[in-house]
């Protein structure tokens, strides 16, 4: 049975994973960790994901708990925390927070070189393979057409664009060999001018409790194709974190996403994201 720590456990997501590790037979849940202001402190961890008493109650240092991988959904600056935690423990660790700066992305790299780690701005298998659509489609389109890509989240997200769709963005920019840095366009307004053939456009939607949709749209002379994909519920990225969490048992060190997970192959993708986080 492999044990699972869970970070954050009575955030939005934290709560999901909580609910996907007891739904799952392989794996048990050791420690539930929040952080040290938290309400929950204390608490059943399954109580408070609506599952009923687990026995595992709510604490806020991850210091002195045995888990075999950590499941991660906070903030990018207690996710750096937690990563090296981890590393100095030689625990394996799946990261679904997002936000992280460059820096950040560039010490979770270092640190894989020790620890296995899944890190993936989305965790569900239909966006996964929405990554996959996306490479094809700009690799088959060229630069003939225009890219944008437009998401939409709940109120209470405070990054935009969401990492999906900076994913999508590096993905595509890959397949078409344009530096995402140069050519990304983060919204319009007043006279922007003239849309540059070669941006790559992200808009970004907040109200609500949606989910999470993404649509990249690739706009030609004549016809447009819409790739997109609309998560209904958070379970989806938690089963797949889950799920990221029982592979990457098999792997000693590196750092993997979902498409490696998954056995998805997105062209230009793995490699790419490896170097850029
Ligand atoms: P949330 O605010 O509901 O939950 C975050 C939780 O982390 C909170 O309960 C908070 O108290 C806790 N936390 C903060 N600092 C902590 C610390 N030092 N130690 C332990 N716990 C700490 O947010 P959410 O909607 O659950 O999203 C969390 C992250 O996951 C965001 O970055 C979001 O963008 C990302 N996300 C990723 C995916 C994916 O598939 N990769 C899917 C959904 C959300």
């Amino acid at each position: 049975m492999i044990k699972l720590a869970v970070t954050g456990a009575a955030g939005r997501m934290g709560r999901c994973v909580v609910q996907a590790v007891h739904a799952n037979p392989d794996v048990e849940l050791s420690c539930a960790v929040e952080r040290e202001a938290s309400d929950s402190l204390g608490l059943d961890a399954g109580v408070v994901a609506g599952v009923g008493g687990l026995g595992v109650a709510i604490d806020s240092e991850l210091a002195e708990q045995f888990f075999d991988v950590l499941i991660e959904f906070t903030t990018p600056g207690a996710t750096l925390n937690h990563a090296e935690h981890c590393r100095a423990r030689g625990r394996r660790m799946v990261i679904g927070t997002t936000g992280l700066a460059d820096p950040d992305k560039e010490r979770v790299r270092e640190l894989s070189g020790e620890i296995a780690i899944v890190m993936a701005p989305n965790m569900s298998v239909g966006v996964n393979l929405c990554f996959h659509l996306a490479g094809v489609a700009a690799r088959t389109l060229g630069n003939d057409f225009d890219i944008e890509i437009i998401e939409a989240h709940h109120r209470h997200k405070v990054d935009s664009p969401s990492g999906t769709a900076l994913r999508f963005g590096e993905i595509v920019a890959s397949e078409l060999d344009r530096n995402l840095d140069d050519h990304a366009v983060y919204g319009r307004r007043g006279r922007a001018g003239p849309r540059h053939r070669s941006a790559i456009g992200f808009s970004s939607v907040r109200g609500g409790d949606i989910v999470g949709e993404h649509c990249v749209l690739l706009a030609g002379d004549g016809e447009r194709i819409e790739i997109t994909h609309r998560s209904s519920s958070r379970m989806t990225f938690a089963s797949g974190a889950v799920r990221a969490a029982i592979w990457c048992m098999q792997h000693e060190r590196g750092l993997f996403d979902m498409q490696d997970v998954l056995g998805l192959n997105c062209s230009g993708s793995a490699s790419d994201l490896k170097s850029s986080r």
